[in-house]
């Protein structure tokens, strides 16, 4: 992404008031704003042609808060969404997208929501924004009542048709809000949304969502200033044998929800463990030839899990590298985790050379349906694959306790080692390659 938003990126002078953030006389509710039925401003001056992404930015609820009555029509009501500044000077100063608002105010110009209870806050929202470099390409408001049913109204796209003429980059554009309503007006438009919500996300919102105009329920500015910068980081691997026939998904900036099904329940609740404490959706189906036995469906699934984590990880800039740290130094240190009797350490490299170190003795021959031969195995494989090293210490009497605890260590090491600072986006390793 470049960084010439100096020449793309001037306000229009009838929304904002001019580069310079205009004065209070500048910012008069303008007819093109006032919306309804065909408002909207006029064609940016350039980019038309270009492929410019655009951030279709909600309002209430996404940039200020939104109040029980969900009208923000006094001062008194005015608080900004915690992040919101941060993270919309973040994407102006580093990345080329066009900065759309498109906000629902019901009945605005109308008794119940007069013209002057509306403006003293959003101009002052403005100049606040401005101030911080923050400025919008253009402001669209419907003012129409949800019983009018009308196309201007969000979800509905008749205020953005300027957008929907092949001229810009829908498929790689966000709607950023807070609502069902945002999440369908992306897929109206074609394109990506990020929904603010209220437990932890982000996950894809709806069934079937293609990559296209997937959903994402995301839990702060943060969040979405690194996803629409950095890129979702997810992937998809199948691997199909004569022996296993396996699909799994990654999503690595996810919150924990995972679907697996291998055939083996231990299996699975082992994976389980991976999902929820490395904060990772897993989606996991695997159908093998546990027929023969558990030997190619266990292996087989730590390969595409693997295969899947690297995939995901892309070119990873940004990332942490390693598992854990607790002293901020730069070599890995162990996670420890304790399950009841055991003590198990896992630590990690995504230093792009697999090599597993494995202490850790089981004595009974299976844990559930899971011979716990297997249990090296795994993890050699899911090393191999990710091209990770992987460091794994276990000590204890119970070995549901022990195998549990090392993944769930493995899970924790992983969750540090995957996070990513968009304000250093450079690769943690001298050699330039990992
Ligand atoms: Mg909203």
């Amino acid at each position: 992404m470049s960084n010439n938003h100096a020449s793309t990126r001037q306000p229009l002078p009838s929304l904002t008031g001019g580069a310079g953030g205009g004065s209070a006389s500048t910012r008069q509710p303008l007819p093109s704003l006032m919306g309804g039925v065909g408002g909207g401003s006029a064609p940016l001056p350039d980019g038309r042609g270009t492929g410019v992404g655009l951030l279709f930015i909600d309002r209430d609820g996404t940039i200020l808060q939104e109040p029980a009555d969900e009208q923000i029509d006094s001062f008194e009501k005015f608080h900004f969404v915690p992040g919101a500044i941060s993270a919309l000077r973040f994407l102006r100063q580093h990345t080329d997208y066009r900065f759309v608002m498109v906000s629902n105010q019901d009945g605005l110009g109308t008794p119940s929501y007069p013209e002057e209870d509306f403006w003293p806050t959003h101009n002052l929202m403005l100049e606040i924004l401005a101030g911080e470099g923050v400025t919008f390409d253009d402001i669209l408001i419907d003012r129409s009542f949800p019983e009018d049913n009308l196309p201007t109204r969000k979800p509905g796209t008749a205020m953005l048709t300027k957008y929907m003429d092949g001229s810009y980059d829908l498929a790689n554009s966000y709607v950023i809000g807070d609502r069902e309503s945002d999440a369908q007006l992306a897929k109206n438009l074609g394109c990506k949304a990020l929904i603010i919500g209220l437990t932890p996300g982000p996950s894809p919102v709806g069934e079937g969502s293609s990559a296209h105009c997937a959903s994402y329920i995301v839990h702060s500015w943060q969040q979405i200033a690194e996803m629409v910068y950095a890129g979702v980081r997810q992937a998809t691997v199948t691997r199909t044998t004569k022996e296993t026939d396996i699909a799994v998904s990654v999503n690595l900036d996810g919150t924990g929800k995972s679907s697996i099904s291998t055939g083996l329940g231990f299996f699975d609740h082992m994976l389980e463990q991976i999902a929820k404490h490395g904060s990772i959706d897993l989606d996991i189906r695997v159908k093998g030839d546990l027929h023969v036995d558990e030997h190619h469906t266990i292996e087989d699934t730590a390969l595409a899990l693997g295969e899947a984590l690297l995939k995901a990880l892309g070119d990873k800039r940004g990332i942490e590298r390693y598992g854990f740290s607790k002293d901020g130094a730069s070599a890995a240190v162990e996670y420890t985790l304790p399950m009841d009797d055991c003590l198990c350490s896992v630590a990690l490299d995504f230093g792009g050379r697999p090599w597993l170190v494995w202490d850790a003795e089981f004595h009974r021959e299976r844990v559930g349906e899971m011979p716990t031969e297997m249990f090296l195995h795994f993890f050699k494989s899911l090393s191999d694959a990710a091209r990770m090293n992987l460091n794994i210490k276990a000590e204890g009497q119970n070995e549901h306790h022990k195998i549990e605890g090392i993944f769930k260590a493995l899970a924790r090491a992983l969750r540090m080692a995957v996070r990513r600072d968009i304000h250093h986006m450079q690769l943690p390793s001298s050699k330039g390659v990992l």
